[in-house]
């Protein structure tokens, strides 16, 4: 993949959870694993990870790493869900 105008290192020294109104939830099932999410976060808070029981329907998509959405270092903007071309994030409000 081309590299793109975003930091190269999460911003692991700030923690940011306490600016979201809104976290990003992804559905598995719906999930390619394309990785689009994870390029487009500005906050490298999307890991890739390989995980047996972030199940797919999709046997293919199952062995392939996974996005998971690290909550302390995600602001909340949503970026990754208006990014997703397969609808498989969601912004979800967070409890007051
Ligand atoms: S952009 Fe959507 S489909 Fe692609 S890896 Fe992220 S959550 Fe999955
Ligand atoms: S809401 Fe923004 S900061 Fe959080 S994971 Fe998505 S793109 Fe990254």
């Amino acid at each position: 993949m081309p590299f793109l105008p975003i930091t190269y290192a999460s911003t692991s020294t700030k923690i940011l959870s306490s600016w979201r109104t809104s976290k990003p939830v992804i559905d598995y099932t719906k999930c390619t694993r394309c990785a689009i999410c994870w390029k487009f976060c500005p906050d490298v808070a999307i890991d890739l990870v390989v995980d047996s029981s972030l199940k797919s329907p999709n046997e293919k998509f199952s062995s392939l790493e996974a996005p998971s959405i690290d909550y302390d270092h995600c602001k909340g903007c949503g970026i990754c869900e208006t990014e997703c071309p397969f609808g498989a994030i969601e912004m979800v409000r967070e409890e007051e």
